[in-house]
């Protein structure tokens, strides 16, 4: 094939091939043009799962007549003007191509009236160049419509899924929008059905609420946090409420969506040990950070960004997020009433909900609709964020009411105890509880340094297979920190000259017990996350040297196990997640026994 220069509008439809794959990146688009020009009211309509049509409408600021056919041209943008200016970006868009790309797949309609003219222009493209404004009528605003998507292109047309699926997607993305910006209204029609209506508020939090369902509120704990200029905002759902996906966690970086997997971690790291594995924390957060201090233009639809410090950002949000579980009582309450449903059922089976989170009054802070407006002070800098968060935590202090100390502890079935608090009735699961503490001392001590360990006169020889060798070689670090001295003697053998006192104190067999942390640690991935691994590992050992189910404790036992209950954190709920702890409010026991004043 000869060379030859590429038509505009084949460049355009190139273009679009990177951030128009399906209709609800055209919503995206539309509805973030529409928050750019300051809109306080946005109504979204869809038809055939966005194909057929897509309409947009605003009472944004508009666009003259002059520029409406600027607007669709490729690279035109009233949002930037040099590239210093992408250094403070404070709009949704600013690369002008979003307008150009869906003008060449698609059969467009742009109206638009500014504020001050009396009349409304149209403008009308099918695939190609836009044709003259016309007059029309209508109100001060923009409305886009958007017919037959991809209609000359059809290969990307195959890519779609089915109509429901396609409008699952565009609910998806208006949601996610409306989230961030709770100053605007929003309305989103699919075919004939009006599927969200959302009034403008205030405040972010009732917005966050109206999306993620009215009947979790109690169970969302405000995260208000700030470090040296950062803020992050937002609602953080009790570990009761964690979903099978991860459908409710959503992060919003300065007002826009994002991915983000060094966050990612971070979520999952603060409620390591409060929510069982392949159960996924509600969160919603919002950070507020110098704009300069990240680059959003890595990806054609920013939703991934690069920090200038990663590390930074992970730290704060682990710390945002701790500080608040960790404000909270977070002993379930067994409902009586539910026994079924409810927001999301336990792993035991019961449905326990968590009462009195006390998700507390709204924040005035919150995510901000105007970018330019509460940015973190232009002085801020990561190095003053890390020194701040570098700081000893205080001591856990957990609005957990106290458990009273001058009755009896009563033993059920030997493995759950029974105690009153302020609130009702406690029952305690003796292992859960007893593996948490054990799980939080050992983390203290190995945190100082390596555990304590026991040199044997004799040498032990563990027999051992091949993986359980090579794998002792990859975490020899790890072993060594938990208090082992262990080398391979041959292919099938280890001998230990020193042991973890710990496990002697216990009386757990110290070589089975590190054959059992090779195999585990030798499973597929665990290496990569050292950090992880040790925590697992330090839980096989708590839960291994904890009471059981079955064991008599004695009344000192008894009260000794209940008064760390109070000294640790996260007392709640068993390194696993499950809980320790189940409360019968006295308020529910007097209902039932028709004491009800
Ligand atoms: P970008 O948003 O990156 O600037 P677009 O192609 O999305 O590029 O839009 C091009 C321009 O058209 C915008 O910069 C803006 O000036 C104007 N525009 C688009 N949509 C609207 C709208 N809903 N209201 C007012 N102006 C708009
Ligand atoms: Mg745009």
């Amino acid at each position: 094939m000869p060379i030859r220069q590429l038509s505009p509008e084949l460049v355009n439809q190139i273009a679009a091939g990177e951030v128009i794959e399906r209709p609800a990146n055209v919503v995206k688009e539309l509805v973030e043009n529409a928050l750019d020009a300051g809109a306080n009211r946005i109504e979204v309509h869809s038809e055939g799962g966005g194909s057929q049509l897509l309409r947009i409408t605003d009472d944004g600021a508009g666009i003259t007549r002059d520029d409406l056919s600027l607007a669709l041209a490729a690279h035109a943008t009233s949002k930037i003007a040099s590239i210093d200016d992408l250094e403070s970006v404070g709009t949704m868009g600013f690369r002008g191509e979003a307008l150009a790309s869906i003008a060449s797949v698609s059969m467009l309609r742009l109206r638009s009236r500014r504020h001050d003219a009396d009349e409304a222009w149209v403008i009308e493209a099918e695939g190609g160049p836009a044709g003259e404004p016309q007059p029309a009528s209508g109100p001060p605003g923009t409305s886009l419509e958007v017919r037959s998507l991809f209609f000359n292109v059809p290969a990307r047309r195959k890519f779609l899924k089915t109509d429901p699926t396609e409008q699952a997607r565009i609910s998806e993305i208006v949601q996610t929008i409306a989230m961030a910006n709770p100053g605007c209204a929003f309305t989103l029609r699919l075919g004939d059905r009006t599927t969200l209506d959302l009034p403008a508020v205030d405040d972010p939090r009732s917005r966050v609420v109206a999306l993620l369902g009215r009947e979790l509120s109690d169970e969302l704990l405000e995260v208000d946090f700030e470090a040296a200029g950062a803020t992050i905002w937002g609602l953080a759902g009790t570990p009761q409420i964690a979903g099978p996906t991860a459908r409710r966690q959503r992060v919003f970086l300065n007002g826009r969506p994002i991915r983000d997997k060094a966050i990612q971690h971070a979520l999952r790291e603060a409620y390591r040990g409060l929510v069982v594995p392949g159960r996924h924390p509600t969160v919603v957060l919002f950070i507020e950070l110098d704009p300069r201090l990240v680059d959003v233009n890595v990806s054609p639809t920013k939703s991934e960004v690069r920090f200038r410090d990663g590390g930074a950002i992970h730290q704060a949000v682990r710390h945002a997020l701790k500080g608040t579980l960790r404000k909270h009582d977070l002993v379930p309450t067994l409902d009586l009433d539910r026994s079924s449903g409810g927001p999301s059922s336990s792993p035991s089976g019961a449905a326990p909900s968590y009462g009195g989170g006390g998700g507390g009054g709204s924040s005035s802070r919150g995510p901000q609709r105007e970018f330019g407006s509460g940015l973190p002070s232009p002085g801020f800098e990561y190095a003053a964020m890390k020194s701040e968060l570098e700081q000893p935590v205080a001591p856990a202090q957990t609005l957990m009411p106290a458990i009273r100390k001058d009755l009896r502890i009563l033993q059920v079935h030997a493995k759950y105890l029974l105690v009153e608090d302020a609130e009702g009735v406690l029952v305690i699961d003796q292992h859960a509880l007893h593996e948490r503490v054990m799980f939080e001392q050992l983390k203290a001590r190995i945190g100082e340094g390596a555990l304590e360990r026991q040199q044997l006169l004799v040498p032990d020889v563990v027999e051992v297979d091949e993986v359980a060798i090579e794998s002792l070689e990859t975490l020899s670090e790890m072993v060594a920190k938990i208090g082992f001295d262990a080398r391979p003697i041959g292919p099938r053998a280890i001998s230990l000259s020193a042991v973890p006192s710990f496990l002697l104190s216990r009386n757990v067999e110290p070589g089975d017990f590190l054959v059992e942390a090779l195999a585990f640690g030798s499973e597929k991935g665990r290496v990569d996350d050292a950090e992880a691994l040790l925590s697992e590992v330090l839980d096989m050992m708590a839960c291994k040297a904890a009471v059981k189910a079955g064991d008599r404790l004695t009344q000192h036992e008894l009260e000794a196990l209940l008064a760390q209950r109070e000294s640790i954190e996260r007392a709640t709920n068993c390194p696993h997640g499950r809980p320790t702890s189940l409360r019968i409010p006295i308020t529910e026991l007097d209902r039932r026994f028709g004491r009800s004043s």
